[in-house]
């Protein structure tokens, strides 16, 4: 469904990534881990055209939806991406951040717009705040917002990079339940995150990043219990 081939991406000498060769299927959840500098965020904006490529392809149903002449407005109404700092307008109420993009790129009527964002809200729980500026929120809050933001353009594909890791513990619940929520419906996900036992819990595949390559990849049982290789073995170490 999202094909990733032979991806390559370097800035000045420091080949960042190197070759990445990675396939999602339709409704699969993937989590990315690895270090710190692994390439997980390179390798999701490259995806999403946010970087150029030096070499190899991404295609989305065949697709080839990579390299000069993209149209990128395209590409990010099917493969939509949210960050770790939300990146909300400030000055733009709950509803307006929610409803810009499919007015202004997905051809939506303002009331149409409305009428989707609403129901997004409604079902991350923030139907009352649509009035409100993002300061006014709590950062789980403001993530909801642009993960229904994200999701109002309709995308076939989520990006999802270390959503959670602005977010003081006790908001990260609040933000994974939609992932998870997401999951249970079917969406297409890749996600980088530092979470483990979510990805454990919510993948159907860990891919593990080291040094720009992905070095090894399996359901999440395999990874975290007994992966294959030793660099695997030393980050899931490192970290517990
Ligand atoms: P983290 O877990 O800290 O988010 P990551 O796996 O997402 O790390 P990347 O942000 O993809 O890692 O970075 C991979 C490498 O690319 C790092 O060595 C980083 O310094 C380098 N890099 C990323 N963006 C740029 C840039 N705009 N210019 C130069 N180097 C960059
Ligand atoms: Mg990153």
């Amino acid at each position: 469904f999202l094909e990733i081939t032979g991806l390559r991406k370097s800035y000045g000498d420091h080949e960042v990534l190197r070759g990445i060769d990675l396939s999602v299927e339709q409704h699969e959840v993937i989590c990315l881990i690895g270090a710190s500098g692994s390439g997980k965020s390179t390798l999701l904006r490259c995806i999403n055209a946010l970087e150029t490529i030096d070499g190899g392809q991404v295609r989305l149903d065949g697709e080839v939806v990579s390299g000069p002449g993209v149209d990128v407005n395209l590409l990010r109404r099917d493969v939509g991406m949210v960050f770790q700092s939300y990146n909300l307008f400030p000055h733009m109420s709950v509803l307006d951040n929610v409803t810009l993009a499919p007015i202004r790129l997905g051809g939506l009527s303002r009331e149409e717009a409305r009428k989707r964002a609403t129901a997004l809200l409604e079902r991350v729980g923030l139907a009352d705040r649509a009035g409100a500026f993002p300061d006014r929120l709590s950062g789980g809050q403001q993530q909801r917002v642009a993960i229904v933001r994200t999701l109002a353009m309709e995308p076939r594909v989520l990006l999802l990079d270390e959503i959670t890791a602005a977010l003081d513990p006790e908001l990260v619940a609040e933000v994974l339940g939609i992932v998870r929520q997401l999951a249970a419906e079917g969406m297409t996900m890749l996600l980088a995150t530092h979470e483990m036992s979510f990805a454990r819990e919510v993948a159907d595949r860990v891919c593990f990043l080291h040094q720009g390559s992905l070095l090894e990849q399996g359901p999440p049982e395999q990874i975290f219990t007994e992966p294959v290789e030793e660099r695997t073995r030393m980050f899931l170490k490192s970290i517990i």
